[in-house]
């Protein structure tokens, strides 16, 4: 039996994409498109020439995070061409072939597999220095193909993305056992979610009455607080919002010997950001996460 010739073609077809990272999570919602999304703008504003594939089939959410809703795919004679963000930064995703985004992709394995396959057998990258690709969370029969297609073409690793909960951290520790099995080098973990933080002047103020309600008291606090201290309306105000009372994924990556790569605040502009399909970089209003996030990419 010879070489598998779809492999073979993915080969070929990364020959022209220098870094390849995937981007994994244990479970669902804990952030690992949004970082997808934002690492791309990240190496994008840094100049690079970047590809982001989105195989998380189930629920594609990267084209309303590039601001790229409603956008469709178009065929060359070279493949399936990328839709762009700008010149140096390319997007393709299941969500673009979907006629109705509220449509519901129930596949089983071999279809999917079937699509990632074409996924990386099809796309007319052209010359990258990073592709990123967006996994579906958890582990399946899907990521061990994905690996293998990548691995056959020279994969640099994964990143893993997690929230502090220890519900979250005991599905990162599969996956970092996943990547142990498959021989799948981790570049590192991030804590997203980690902690609140944003400006003081962006919170809200409740206090409970005898009655039981709540009372907005923002107007009167914050009218306080200008009268007496203004500049403390810029401070940022953090709080722990999930209990990391064990350690978190710093010595979760310390016990199980793979590197950390950071934290990135909770940040309702963050969240803002992605929802409107901005970059967060180029977001004055994002100071919490933005930082985090350049520090985690400069890692790298
Ligand atoms: P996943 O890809 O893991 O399912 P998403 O990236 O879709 O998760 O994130 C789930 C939701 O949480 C999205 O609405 C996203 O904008 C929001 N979100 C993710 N990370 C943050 C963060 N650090 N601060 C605020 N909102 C965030």
């Amino acid at each position: 039996k010879g070489p598998d010739p779809d492999l073979v073609t993915i080969v070929e077809r990364m020959a022209t994409v220098k870094h390849k990272i995937l981007v994994l999570s244990g479970k669902g919602g804990v952030g690992k498109s949004t970082f997808s999304a934002q690492l791309s703008y990240a190496l994008a504003a840094m100049d690079f020439q970047v590809g982001l594939l989105d195989i998380d089939i189930c629920g594609p959410s990267i084209p309303k995070m590039l601001g790229l809703e409603g956008q469709e795919i178009h065929q060359s004679n070279l493949g399936w061409s990328p839709v762009y963000v700008e010149s140096n930064l390319g997007v393709m995703s299941i969500g673009f072939m979907l006629p109705n985004p509220d449509e519901a992709v129930i596949w089983r394995g071999p279809r999917k597999n079937g699509l990632i396959k074409q996924f990386l057998k099809d796309v007319d990258w052209g010359e990258l220095d990073f592709l990123v690709v967006d996994a579906p969370p958890g582990t399946s029969d899907e990521h061990i193909s994905i690996v293998q297609f990548l691995q056959a073409s020279g994969i640099d690793g994964a990143i893993i993305v997690t929230t502090p909960q220890q519900v979250s951290l005991i599905d990162v520790r599969k996956e970092v056992s996943f990547c142990k099995k498959v021989g799948l080098p981790i570049l590192g973990v991030v804590e997203n979610m980690s902690g609140l933080c944003q400006s003081l002047s962006k919170f809200r103020f409740m206090v409970p009455t005898e009655t039981g309600e709540q009372k907005d008291m923002t107007e009167s606090i914050i009218a306080d607080i200008k009268k007496k201290s203004p500049e403390l309306l810029n401070v940022f105000a953090y709080s722990e919002v999930f209990d990391s009372s064990g350690g978190g994924a710093a010595k979760m990556c310390r016990e199980m010997d793979v590197p950390f790569l950071g934290k990135v605040p909770l940040d309702p502009q963050l969240c803002k950001a992605a929802e409107e399909g901005r970059s967060c970089f180029a977001d004055s209003e994002c100071r919490a996460s933005a930082p985090a996030l350049k520090m985690i990419v400069d890692k790298l």
